[in-house]
């Protein structure tokens, strides 16, 4: 038996409860995983609240990535006790996922675990502090430097912007933080933020084009956050856009693009390409402050998840959370 997070669905919505399953419970896949972590993104809160159309099918294990031990490999490239990490491919959305004892997938969507990383580091950084790493190679594939001005990330203090701000601090970058929760100022400065500015001066409406601030951006709030990041951004900068924190829409104008040569930069961690995630991990590990990783982390057992997944939609959770599946 292994416990697992379960979602249902009944007229009145999600239904999310802790259960005890077996190796009948498991889906099809050629290696199953002793989960080590998984951690809570906002992904996850999606899926546990059924806040948006996250899941594809009930029942469903929430969690989008995980950490463990090969337990059992009919796949080439692995064998039991092997280190492995797991995020996306639509695990915890369409294929039971992360927030569970024992998970069983495809080999190819595994990528073996950097020898410095702990599988507990490697979920303290998590789908979100990936997803970071993959929005800074964006931006440093576009040709952004140090020298070309500030950076701003949004949802500075969430797990995506925490991380961001990290690595970017990390790599020389000048970061200003933008946060609802200006209270943390001085946890972001001590993560590599030279400057700390209120959300809401991003939130309202904007112009079609404002007073250049940044030379480039990390976005995880999406909406008119984001129209005004486009609309402030200096002439060719760069957006990396990876969120939705304050919505889906995009209320903006083709102003920054046409007339400033504004790069908007999507960036998906889902079903990136192999090569892309094993770059961006190796990044990881060798890149990330392990003290300011572990300044941001908050660890929390498989019973603690489901009543921090409405917290963390409503931005009350601080940085990145791991989930200990086995406590
Ligand atoms: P998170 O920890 O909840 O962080 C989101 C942050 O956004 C909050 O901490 C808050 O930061 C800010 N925020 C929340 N509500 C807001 C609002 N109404 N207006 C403005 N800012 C608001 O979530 P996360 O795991 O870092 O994910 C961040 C976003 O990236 C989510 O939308 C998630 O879906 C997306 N994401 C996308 C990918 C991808 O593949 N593209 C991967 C991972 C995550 P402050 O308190 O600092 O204001």
């Amino acid at each position: 038996m292994h416990r697992a997070i379960v979602l249902n669905k009944n007229d009145e919505g999600v239904i999310a409860s802790v259960q005890s399953l077996t190796d009948a419970d498991l889906p099809e896949g050629d290696v199953t995983v002793q989960v080590a972590y998984s951690t809570l993104n906002y992904k996850d809160g999606l899926a546990i609240t059924g806040k948006a159309p996250v899941v594809k099918q009930y029942p469903m294990v929430p969690g989008v990535d995980f950490s463990g031990t090969v337990e059992s490999s009919d796949h080439p490239d692995f064998k039991p006790g092997d280190a492995v990490i797991l995020n996306g491919w639509g695990v915890g959305e369409g294929h039971p996922g992360g927030m569970s004892q024992k998970a069983r997938v495809k080999g190819e969507w595994l990528v073996p675990l950097p020898s410095v990383l702990t599988p507990r580091r490697a979920m303290a950084v998590g789908t979100a502090g990936y997803t970071a790493m993959l929005c800074m190679l964006a931006l440093v594939r576009q040709g952004v430097t140090p020298d070309k001005g500030d950076v701003l990330v949004t949802g500075a203090n969430g797990g995506v912007g925490s991380v961001a701000v990290a690595l970017l601090a990390g790599r020389g970058f000048n970061v200003v933080a933008s946060t609802g929760r200006i209270e943390e100022a001085g946890h972001l400065k001590a993560l590599g933020a030279s400057e700390v500015i209120h959300r809401d001066e991003l939130s309202g409406p904007g112009k079609p084009l404002g007073k250049t601030r940044w030379a480039a951006a990390v976005d995880t709030v999406g909406s008119q956050t984001l129209a005004n990041v486009l609309s402030t951004t200096q002439y060719g900068g760069s957006v990396a856009a990876c969120g939705l924190a304050q919505g889906m829409d995009l209320p903006t104008t083709v102003a920054p693009f046409i007339l400033r040569g504004v790069n908007l930069l999507g960036v998906d961690s889902v079903y990136v390409p192999m090569e892309r995630r094993v770059e961006a991990w190796d990044c990881i590990a060798t890149e990330l402050d392990t003290d300011k990783l572990e300044s941001m982390t908050t660890e929390v057992g498989l019973d603690e998840v489901i009543p921090l997944a409405e917290k963390i939609l409503s931005g009350q959770v601080r940085g990145r959370t791991v989930v200990d599946v086995n406590r």
